[in-house]
């Protein structure tokens, strides 16, 4: 029989797959020796056994956890049935990957209407006991029962209204007695069934819940926004109850070894006293600051503060640690590795570093190479934030980050203004899971409640989003759609701008710019240029983007699409001259004027970039999109060109396509039209030659040829593209070291690389179209489907996005394969999305590729992923 349940003492940091993180953390936190109340792991396994095989509890399964429940009780000295010593429980849901908030939690299990008198008794503490009796039911209710956690709630605001209560933890005994008859009257009224009174059975219908909700809305969309896989499945950690909430001398709180937004090396935290666990993370009281305990109970600050120091140096990384105090005593109840801002994630690696905890490789490993985009976000613009009308100054600053956008008070408003292509900011009292939808496509979220711990700050730090937390000057109405701030209101729809670095709020849209980049960045970028194998070159043509490149440390140019140089007006006219002209004589002299502006753009690329590498692809898309379709830009263009109208609309008729992605495009262009290639490759043959004479700057230009299939193409346009470059060069009497290579975008031709090899000097796949044309996906239409290929778990990714390694993989593997055993030294790159893909490029470099290229700002994303794929490959 495989084991299914591991006490913690069983277990430990490496048990992850199985025992989740949450587990594998409690069981090595207490071989550690900390002060972890005692329990048990139910394994991942046995939640996907259970959601496999139809939602059913096997028998095998519940006499494991009943001996571990007993082993418990042996060792606690409680038990379910002992009016001395009541056993409650936890059951709470820990995946491998953490996710905060999107599964569920049971508290205080074991309670029912004869258990709550003995632990009045036990405890001397009525009120506490009905305290922790009406939270399991809510609970219960909530995840068992799925009966809306809002009944539960509005009675509660209602009777302490009625009674003119404040905090939760002023309600008596007496009341709280009340409140639960009236909750337990919720389940008949709402499920028509009791609460069940027997702990064994709450115990297993918990389990059961947990494991169930690894399949709810909310875990599914953030694994998928995660990438996280759907086959994992849940482990359930159930352990003995700590009560934060059994008077003034206990609390409850989580806490950071370091601050999670800007890196500081400097205990970061939050408490409630007189709670339980889920009043911190809720946000719904707003807690006080860490420090606050150093004079409360400082022999449990000095504690805390040792036990946290003792978890990072065990765990090289900054923790983020749920604890509890029950009577002064401190317990330990979850350490993770703290989620945090890239900002922060970079300072704490260098730190980590320069303090000897790690080294260079286990601090580039430590970091999400998508998060660097975070670091690049824009920031406000002095001058215009000292014009802006502030509304508060007083919240948070929960995530960093600068945004604008229209205020939305609900997730399903916030998405549907997003699809018609607003950006909105959604604005909450607090947000709860639920909200998930709503917060990542908003551009910063703001609450009025909660701490830098609440759900709001924790999710918008790890989606990298701006947030503003507990802004406690806000009045917000979420029902009428109004904020009520000092000096105005403001209602849904109108624009604020949010600043999450310092917790600043503004009317109306105040001008963004990029942020600077800083000193932490630097350094680590230097490291991942070390260690990385991989070449990272940029894809760009303009000269600011090449710019941006060049200050990103590309090493090239891997991708210089040269289409958009001929959309500017005056050139555009140019073009549809050359295309759509009868008269051999006005299509000469067009292409002559192309030229001269093709020399200009060559020239301004070349200057930018210097002597670094610079591969120039041919014209590559199909000619009817030079060309005017709406009958009024015809009958305009026919005027221009002085041509009668019938005459231009039936040559343009002529170019329509009805599959213009497979059609008349690429190289295929050139087949026909030789003279665009032709004057193409002169363009970037005098401009080089000019800068050598001017600059006396040395440019090897790559010139490419696209969307190749057939070995004859390539054979053909090279022939006359060199031959023509050569004529150039004699009648210049100058020398121009250039090369010519081509695209790999066919599945074709992956196939014939051996032959394709034999006529280039070098391949880049351009995998946008390898892959639209493998899968027979329309690029440009796909997205609208994929995502459902995605979520039905047909298709693991989008592959647009990241390398479907059976497919477009094998057709990359077979081509580098075939073209290296003709040319072992033939230089290879990519150039098309995945060139800037974290997953894809492990797999570029495990292929031996030469570089990588992807748009400017994705270089340093790029870098990371090469040196941490290099990293692993060495391994
Ligand atoms: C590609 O197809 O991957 C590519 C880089 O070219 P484009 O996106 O311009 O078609
Ligand atoms: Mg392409």
């Amino acid at each position: 029989m495989t084991k299914r349940v591991y006490r913690f003492k069983e277990g430990n940091a490496e048990m992850k797959e199985i025992l989740g993180g949450k587990g594998a953390n409690l069981a090595e936190m207490t071989r550690l020796g900390l002060p972890v109340p005692d329990g048990f792991t139910i394994s991942t396994e046995a939640c996907m056994d259970y959601l496999n095989n139809g939602h059913s509890f096997t028998t095998e399964l519940k006499k494991e956890i009943e001996k571990y429940l007993e082993q418990l009780e042996v060792s606690s000295g409680k038990s379910f049935d002992d009016p001395e010593n009541i056993m409650l429980l936890s059951v709470r849901s820990g995946a491998k990957f953490s996710m905060p908030g999107m599964m569920d939690t049971v508290l205080n299990l074991g309670l029912n209407d004869e258990n709550v008198e003995h632990l009045a008794k036990i405890t001397n503490d009525e009120a506490f006991a009905y305290d922790c009796y009406r939270r399991l039911l809510q609970m219960f209710g909530d995840v068992v029962f799925g009966i809306d956690t809002s009944h539960f709630e509005n009675f509660l605001g209602f009777y302490k209204q009625k009674n003119g209560v404040l905090v939760d933890s002023d309600l008596t005994a007496e009341q709280l007695k009340e409140i639960v008859v009236e909750y337990k009257r919720l389940y008949l009224e709402i499920k028509k069934q009791e609460f069940p009174q027997d702990p064994r059975e709450q115990l297993f219908a918990a389990v059961e819940a947990v494991f169930s909700s690894w399949n709810n809305e909310r875990a599914i969309f953030y694994r998928q926004l995660h990438n996280i896989p759907h086959d994992l499945g849940t482990a359930v950690n159930i352990q003995l109850m700590v009560f934060g909430n059994s008077g003034e001398e206990s609390g409850t709180g989580v806490a950071f070894t370091r601050n999670p937004s800007t890196g500081e090396n400097k205990l970061f935290g939050e408490y409630l006293i007189n709670a339980q666990g889920e009043d911190v993370v809720a946000g719904i009281r707003t807690p006080q600051p860490i420090s606050n305990l150093h004079e409360t109970m400082p022999k449990v600050y000095d504690e805390f503060v040792e036990m946290s120091e003792l978890l990072e140096k065990h765990y090289k990384d900054m923790q983020d640690i749920e604890f509890t105090i029950e009577n002064k005593k401190l317990y330990l109840l979850q350490t993770r590795n703290g989620k945090r801002t890239a900002h922060s994630a970079f300072k704490i690696a260098v730190d980590l570093v320069n303090e000897g905890l790690k080294t260079k490789e286990e601090a580039i490993m430590s970091l999400d190479a998508q998060s660097v985009n975070q670091l690049l976000h824009p920031v406000f613009v002095e001058e215009a934030l000292a014009k802006a009308n502030v509304i508060s100054k007083v919240g948070l600053p929960a995530s960093p980050g600068s945004a604008t956008g229209r205020i939305c008070f609900d997730a399903a408003t916030a998405k549907e203004w997003v699809d018609r292509g607003e950006k909105v900011v959604l604005v909450r009292q607090e947000t709860s899971p639920e909200d998930i939808g709503g917060m990542v496509v908003s551009e910063a979220i703001v609450t009025s409640r909660g701490g830098m711990t609440s759900h709001a700050a924790v999710v918008a730090r790890g989606m990298g989003t701006c947030c503003v937390a507990g802004c406690s000057e806000l009045e917000i109405d979420e029902f009428l759609k109004v904020i009520k701030y000092p000096n105005g209101t403001l209602t849904e729809g109108d624009i604020i701008s949010v600043d999450g670095t310092n917790g600043d709020l503004y009317v109306g849209e105040v001008e963004l710019t990029l942020s600077e980049k800083n000193e932490d960045f630097e350094t680590v970028m230097a490291w991942t240029k070390e260690i990385a194998r991989l070449e990272v070159r940029m894809n760009a043509e303009t000269s600011s983007d090449i710019k941006t490149g060049i200050a990103f440390d590309a090493s090239g140019i891997g991708l210089a699409r040269t289409e958009h140089m001929f959309f500017a007006p005056e050139r555009l006219i140019e073009m549809r001259r050359f295309i759509l002209s009868d008269s051999t004589l006005t299509r000469k002299e067009a292409l002559e004027t192309i030229l001269s502006y093709q020399i200009e753009d060559f020239k301004s690329i070349f200057s930018t970039i210097e002597e670094k590498s610079v591969v120039v692809r041919l014209l590559d898309p199909p000619l009817h999109e030079f060309v005017p379709s709406k009958k009024e830009d015809v009958e305009r263009v026919a005027k221009e060109m002085d041509m009668k109208y019938p005459v231009l609309q039936q040559r343009i008729n002529e170019l329509h396509e009805v599959n213009p992605m497979l059609g008349h495009r690429g190289c295929r262009l050139a087949i026909t039209y030789p003279e665009l290639y032709l004057m193409q490759a002169e363009a970037i043959i005098r401009s080089a030659i000019s800068m050598k004479e001017e600059k006396n700057i040395d440019v090897n230009p790559e010139i490419m040829i696209p969307l190749v299939g057939m070995k004859g193409e390539l054979t053909v346009l090279k022939e006359k593209i060199t031959s023509h470059i050569e004529s150039i060069l004699q009648e210049e009497k100058a020398t121009i070291s250039y090369t010519l290579g081509t695209m790999i975008e066919l599945p074709r031709a992956c196939l014939i690389a051996d032959e394709l090899v034999k006529d280039a000097d070098f391949f880049s796949f351009g995998t946008n179209d390898l892959t639209q044309m493998t899968y027979g996906f329309s690029r440009d239409d796909a997205a609208k489907y994929i995502n459902q290929y995605v979520a039905d778990g047909i298709l693991p990714v989008d592959p647009f996005q990241t390398i479907d390694v059976d497919g477009v993989g094998e057709l990359i593997t077979v081509a580098v394969k075939k073209a290296r055993t003709i040319k072992p030294k033939m230089k290879i790159g990519v150039c098309g999305e995945l060139g800037g893909d974290p997953e894809s490029i492990l797999f570029f470099d495990k292929l031996g590729l030469d570089y990588v290229s992807c748009s400017p700002y994705r270089v340093p994303v790029a870098y990371i992923a090469a040196a941490q794929s290099a990293i692993q490959l060495k391994k």
